[in-house]
């Protein structure tokens, strides 16, 4: 379900005359556009409209030049060139493209191999079977799940270099490419002399300093018994980032069972929990990541491993029988009505 709703003031008047100057006041500003398949947004207080658009540009520019970079539809895209090597020497790659597969690696490690970016082989099958309607065949899905597996991935700090070691390998950072590109975004927009900001790429969410009068952006979370496009829980965020992952938006049912477009890496099937995660944490790459991992490893687990690292989070069972998991001190969280059990 994606998580995404704010409120804020708007102003319509440039210059406020309560004191004995007059004072500029900050406008809101919102643009929109279509990067990796998804509808981005960059809401953003300022009092100039120049200034506005200079700053959206930039954030914009940033996330198309991620896009080119990390893409795994575009075969001319860096990713997919480094995928094409596998099997051969290491491959020097960019600052962008290597500081997220450093993020994506480390988000492997700590959730042991729920997060892979490695799993684009299977991945791909199942984007086949969502089309098709057809399961995949085990025989394939063994040979694609062969090829799975962050620690055949060499990165090297010094050199700058990704080695992919089996042949065939191919890498997917679809589960973590928006928190990323919403983090650098943001930073672009910070560089323009931004501080009042909101960058949101579908579900991952990512704020800065609260919009003028506000404790913060006002984002609508899920509830498992309500109308995912009318939230009625919210979370007042500053300077944080929210993600929301699950099976609510891409999935496919054959044979009376649902498969999710994220797939487990242990078994390689789509995840079949009828539940959504929601992740706060301090920044967009994390909590991206974090909550395509938690949702893999279900409640349980995947509440624990949020715990450990020290971001917040809500597991959100829909279906039959609507239950949710919270972290320790998600009900802190300023604006939220408390997780029920
Ligand atoms: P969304 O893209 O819907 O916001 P996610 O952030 O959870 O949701 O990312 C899902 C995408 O991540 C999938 O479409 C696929 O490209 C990739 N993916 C699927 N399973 C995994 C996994 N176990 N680890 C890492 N990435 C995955
Ligand atoms: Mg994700």
């Amino acid at each position: 379900m994606a998580a995404a709703g704010w409120v804020g003031a708007i102003s319509l008047a440039i210059l406020s005359s309560s004191g004995p100057e007059l004072r500029p006041i900050p406008a809101r500003f919102e643009f929109r556009q279509t990067h990796m398949g998804s509808e981005f947004k960059i809401v953003l207080y300022t009092t100039g409209e120049a200034q506005a658009r200079l700053a959206s540009d930039a954030g914009f520019a940033r996330i198309a030049a991620l896009d080119k970079a990390l893409s795994d539809y575009d075969p001319e895209s860096e990713l997919m060139r480094l995928c094409d090597k596998a099997g051969g020497p290491p491959v020097k790659a960019s600052d962008d493209l290597f500081r997220c597969l450093d993020q994506a690696q480390a988000m492997s490690v700590r959730s042991d191999g729920a997060f892979d970016a490695t799993i684009a082989p299977v991945v791909r099958l199942w984007r086949r079977a969502r089309r098709t309607r057809v399961l995949p065949e085990a025989e394939t899905l063994a040979k694609a799940r062969a090829l799975v597996g962050y620690r055949a991935m060499d990165l090297d700090p010094k050199a700058r270099t990704v080695r992919l070691r089996k042949p065939g390998m191919k890498l997917d950072l679809g589960g973590i490419a928006k928190g990323f590109a919403c983090d650098e975004a943001m930073a672009a927009l910070k560089k323009a002399g931004i501080t009042c900001a909101l960058v949101a790429g579908a579900g991952d969410i990512v704020v800065s300093d609260p919009p003028p009068d506000e404790r913060g952006w006002r984002i609508g979370v899920a509830d498992p018994e309500g109308d995912p496009d009318r939230p009625t829980r919210f979370l007042v965020l500053k300077n944080k980032a929210i993600s929301t992952s699950g099976d609510a938006e891409r999935f496919v049912e054959i044979g009376g069972t649902r498969y999710s477009h994220i797939v487990d890496p242990r078994t390689g099937l789509g995840v079949v929990a009828r539940a959504s995660v929601t992740i706060v944490a301090s920044d967009g790459t994390t909590a991206d990541a974090l909550a395509t991992a938690a949702y893999v490893l279900g409640h349980e687990r995947g509440i624990a491993l949020i715990e450990k690292i020290g971001a917040s989070g809500l597991y959100v069972q829909a279906g039959p029988k609507p239950k949710t998991y919270a972290t320790r001190h998600w009900a802190d969280l300023p604006g939220e009505i408390p997780a029920r059990k």
